[in-house]
């Protein structure tokens, strides 16, 4: 099945779906195609990326059955309520599941990701939202529809399936007060690592890189970095100590959730350098902080989740103009039917696999 035959309007009353049945437990399973609202759409996956956070979900089974994970999406919209304007039949579309409200106390601090509306899943192919990605069919509310992006004849959809990490990924940057010429660790060159080493890249800031895998490695090299180590080099701190003129690091991401690593990267910062944490997403986990390093050298800790919807233009650009060419990073695709297996690899990662994409059409 092609797009263009669901485009016209032959949408099915059932789809195949993966649905979370508790922890380690997906199964394919038939489902209603979602009902929209006036002010709503249905779009027609065909791509959605296997994110770190879904993984932790389905292997720990942290949230309740029933659900369909899945928020890397892009597709083509098959169906529009009455009342939406700027959309249609027919458009290949990148989804954006969470869209704060722009208007309360949390949004007016610009902490989008602690206002409620953005708590709130806006995509969903039944049971309780949880993104719904990893099915045929998606209902995108109408609250979210403000992050859709319409994606370019000349990109791909997997393209636009790309566009939520690196949205999440550019709103952790500009959380950094780097400035060109700086120099900063990116700890961990997965598919996300990557995309900060080429975000760092392209702002000008000069990057080392460090990975257990030597060929995540030399992907580091080819988006941007300017030095690589490996993570379990002995004489690592002594490299960045020479990497930085014995200045320190201006700034360390980290994009591995190490706790170990938090203390050694605020010991390889300069004073009111910044560490940042972007994989620390399981509660519970602490590491032993000398705070005189926050208070005197006056070191920032900080973190950064989830996506911004105000970046998103900025977002498109740069992965749809290719300047941020996000098409190597996709290594491995997989039918809906073995979303499980897609799951799996993209948990255990091999040295040729880095974004894992779960594909039902091109
Ligand atoms: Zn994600
Ligand atoms: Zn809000």
């Amino acid at each position: 099945m092609t797009w263009p035959v669901t485009a016209t309007g032959a949408v099915p009353k059932t789809m195949q779906a993966v649905v979370y049945r508790g922890a380690n437990d997906l199964r394919v399973e038939t489902l209603p195609v979602p009902r929209i609202g006036p002010a709503d759409l249905l779009v027609r996956v065909a791509a959605c990326g296997v994110c770190p956070t879904d993984i932790k979900k389905i292997q720990h089974g942290t949230v309740s059955p029933p659900r369909v994970f899945g928020h890397e999406t892009a597709g083509v919209i098959v169906r529009v309520g009455a009342r939406v304007r700027g959309f249609g039949l027919g458009d290949r579309v990148a989804l954006h599941h969470h869209v704060p409200c722009r208007q309360c106390h949390a949004c007016r601090h610009r902490a989008y990701a602690q206002c409620a509306t953005y708590k709130r899943t806006g995509i969903t192919a039944g049971y309780e939202p949880a993104g719904g990605g990893y099915a045929q069919y998606v209902r995108v509310r109408s609250f979210v529809l403000p992050g859709v992006v319409k994606i370019p004849l000349r990109n791909t959809l997997l393209e636009g399936a790309m566009l939520e990490p690196v949205n999440t990924a550019l709103k952790a940057v500009r959380r950094l007060t780097v400035q060109r010429g700086d120099c900063v660790l990116v700890a961990g060159q997965g598919p996300i690592g990557l995309m900060f080493t080429g975000l760092l890249a392209l702002a000008g800031v000069r990057v080392l890189a460090t990975d257990l895998m030597n060929a995540r490695l030399e992907c580091a090299r080819h988006w941007g970095a300017t030095q690589v180590v490996r993570a379990d080099d002995p004489r690592g701190a002594e490299r960045i100590e020479r990497w930085t003129r014995g200045r320190g690091l201006d700034a360390a991401v980290l994009a591995v959730p190490s706790d170990e690593l938090v203390q050694q990267a605020l010991a390889w910062v300069r004073g009111a350098g910044q560490v940042l944490l972007f994989a620390h997403t399981r509660r519970g986990s602490c590491a032993q902080v000398d705070l005189a390093q926050v208070c005197v050298d006056e070191k920032d800790l900080i973190g950064s989740y989830s996506s911004d919807v105000t970046l998103q233009e900025e977002v498109a650009r740069l992965v749809f103009q290719r300047r941020l060419d996000v098409r190597s990073l996709i290594t491995h695709r997989f039918p809906l039917e073995q979303t499980a297996e897609a799951v799996r690899l993209a948990a255990h990662p091999t040295p040729s696999s880095l974004k894992v994409v779960v594909e039902q059409f091109p």
